[in-house]
C-alpha cells in the first residue's frame, strides 16, 4: 500500500455533483482517497506521494460493481446454451451443481475474480454454495466481495443451511480488513416458502446484514407464486417484516404498477442484468420505470453460465442500448444513468455506499484508469460517451481496490492467471466426468 498520486487523466467522479475534472487528480494515502480535485490542485500539508502514475491518457473513475453474480459458475461457462430456462437448469446446471466441490468453487470463484479485475469490476455481490472457498479466494485477489451463502428452504437440509449461513456471516464479516462483507442469501420467493423467509430475515436483522435474493425474474415465476400465494412476487416478499433489513433483489423483471411501488417504498435495491435476462429470454426489465419511481438499479451480470461473461461495462451498454430499442425513446438511460448504475448505485446495492462507488475524499481507494488512447476512442469529446458507448473492457488499463494496485497495464498482479485457467479446466473435465 503505497501513497499514490494519479494525475493528469480525466477524473469522472460519480460524485453527487457528477463533477469530472479535466485534467484531474487522485492522491490516496494508505487505503483511502485523500484528495480528488483539478490536477495541480493544492493537495495536504506533508504530504508526498510515494509513487505518481501520469494519466494523460486516462480515463480515471470509481471501479465498477457486478452487483448480482455467482462467480464460480464461469466453471459452466458455454456449458449448455441456447436452452431455455427451465430446460437449462433442471438438466444441465442441477446435475453439475450437485457435483461441486469446495475446491472447484475455490478455482471457479478465483477465474472469476481475474475475469472481473481485468475489466474493472472492484466489487461484486455473490450468492453461492461453499461460501468459505468464494471467502478464501475474495481474500487472496485482493477484491472486494458481498458474499451470500444460497439458501434453499425446500431443500431437506433447509434449516442446516440457514444455520451454517449464519455462521458464515459471523465469521467472516468484516474480514480482509473489511474488504469483504456478508448477507444472507435465500434464493427466491419459489424456493423459500413464508417461513423460512421470515426465519431469514430475522436472522439477517439480528446478524446486521442485508439480504440477497432473485426476485420476478420469469414469467413464470409470477404466475407460480400468484398461484400459491395469491400475490406477485415483490408483494410476497414486501408482506414480511423488511424492517432493518437492508435487501438486494436482482432482476425484478416482471413488475406491475403496483410492485414497482412497493420497492421504491421498502427502499428495495434492485439489480438489472440485461446480458443474462437475454439470454434466457427472461424478458426486458422495466428499467426506466423502476428508475422513475425513485428505485435504485444497480447492474449485474448473473452468473457466467446465463451470459457468458462476467463485464459490466458491456451490461451498462447493454443497458443504455436495450431500453432505447425497447421503448422507442433515445433518450431513455443516457451515458451517465448507466455509469451510475455500474459504479454508485451498485455500491449501495453492496450495502457500502459510504465506502466506495464514487471517487471523494474519505471513501475507500477503489478506481480504475481506463486507456483511451485507442483508436475506438478518438476524438475525444465526451468522456461519458467514450466509457459507456465506445470503450471495451479490455481498455482497463490499472485497477486499485483499497488503495493497493491490483492490475497493472492490463495485468493481474495478486493473482497466477496461468495457474488458474489450468486448474478451473481440470475441475470443470472432472464435473462432467
Ligand atoms: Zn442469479
Amino acid at each position: 500500500m503505497a501513497d499514490l498520486l494519479i494525475t493528469g487523466g480525466t477524473v469522472i467522479t460519480v460524485d453527487e455533483e457528477e463533477r469530472i475534472f479535466d485534467p484531474g487528480a487522485v492522491a490516496i494515502r494508505g487505503e483511502e482517497i485523500l484528495y480528488v480535485g483539478p490536477a495541480g490542485g493544492e493537495l495536504p500539508a506533508n504530504w508526498k506521494p510515494r509513487q505518481i502514475i501520469k494519466a494523460e491518457d486516462k480515463l480515471v473513475l470509481p471501479g465498477l460493481v457486478n452487483s448480482h453474480t455467482h462467480a464460480a459458475m464461469v466453471l459452466f461457462r458455454g456449458y449448455g446454451d441456447d436452452l431455455a430456462l427451465q430446460e437449462w437448469l433442471e438438466n444441465r446446471i442441477w446435475p453439475l451443481e450437485s457435483r461441486l466441490s469446495a475446491e472447484a468453487v475455490y478455482w471457479g470463484t478465483l477465474l472469476a475474480i481475474g475475469e472481473m479485475l481485468l475489466a474493472g469490476i472492484t466489487a461484486f455481490a455473490d450468492m453461492y454454495f461453499y461460501p468459505d472457498a468464494i471467502a478464501q479466494a475474495v481474500a487472496e485477489a485482493g477484491i472486494r466481495a458481498v458474499i451470500a451463502p444460497g439458501i434453499i428452504g425446500i431443500n431437506p437440509d433447509a434449516a442446516a443451511s440457514l444455520r451454517e449461513a449464519i455462521s458464515f456471516c459471523q465469521e467472516w464479516n468484516g474480514a480482509a480488513r473489511g474488504r469483504i462483507t456478508t448477507m444472507l442469501g435465500p434464493h427466491a420467493p419459489y424456493t423459500c416458502p413464508p417461513e423460512y423467509l421470515a426465519q431469514s430475515l430475522a436472522a439477517a436483522r439480528d446478524l446486521d446484514v442485508g439480504i440477497h435474493i432473485h426476485l420476478a425474474e420469469t414469467e413464470g415465476e409470477v404466475e407460480d407464486i400468484k398461484a400459491r400465494y395469491g400475490m406477485s412476487p415483490v408483494a410476497y416478499l414486501c408482506q414480511q417484516d423488511l424492517s432493518g433489513v437492508h435487501i438486494l433483489a436482482a432482476h425484478c423483471v416482471h413488475l406491475e404498477q403496483a410492485d414497482i411501488h412497493l420497492l421504491a417504498k421498502n427502499n428495495i435495491h434492485v439489480v438489472h442484468n440485461p446480458g443474462s435476462n437475454l439470454k434466457l429470454a427472461s424478458g426486458i426489465a422495466p428499467l426506466p420505470r423502476l428508475l422513475e419511481a425513485g428505485v435504485s438499479v444497480a447492474l449485474g451480470t448473473d452468473g457466467a453460465a446465463s451470459n457468458n461473461n462476467l463485464d459490466i461495462l458491456e451490461e451498462s451498454r447493454l443497458a443504455a442500448l436495450i431500453h432505447k430499442g425497447y421503448t422507442g425513446q433515445p433518450t431513455v438511460i443516457p451515458a451517465a444513468e448507466a455509469l451510475k448504475m455500474a459504479t454508485v448505485n451498485g455500491a449501495a446495492a453492496l450495502g457500502l455506499k459510504d465506502t466506495c462507488g464514487c471517487l471523494r475524499a474519505g471513501m475507500k481507494a477503489d478506481l480504475i484508469l481506463v486507456n483511451r488512447h485507442q483508436p475506438h476512442l478518438y476524438p475525444r469529446f465526451n468522456p461519458l460517451s467514450a466509457l459507456i458507448y465506445s470503450a471495451r473492457s479490455s481498455d482497463v488499463d490499472t485497477v486499485i481496490i483499497n488503495g493497493k494496485i491490483v492490475v497493472e497495464k492490463g495485468e493481474l498482479r495478486t493473482l497466477d492467471r496461468e495457474r488458474i485457467m489450468h486448474m478451473v479446466e481440470e475441475h470443470a473435465k472432472r464435473l462432467l466426468q
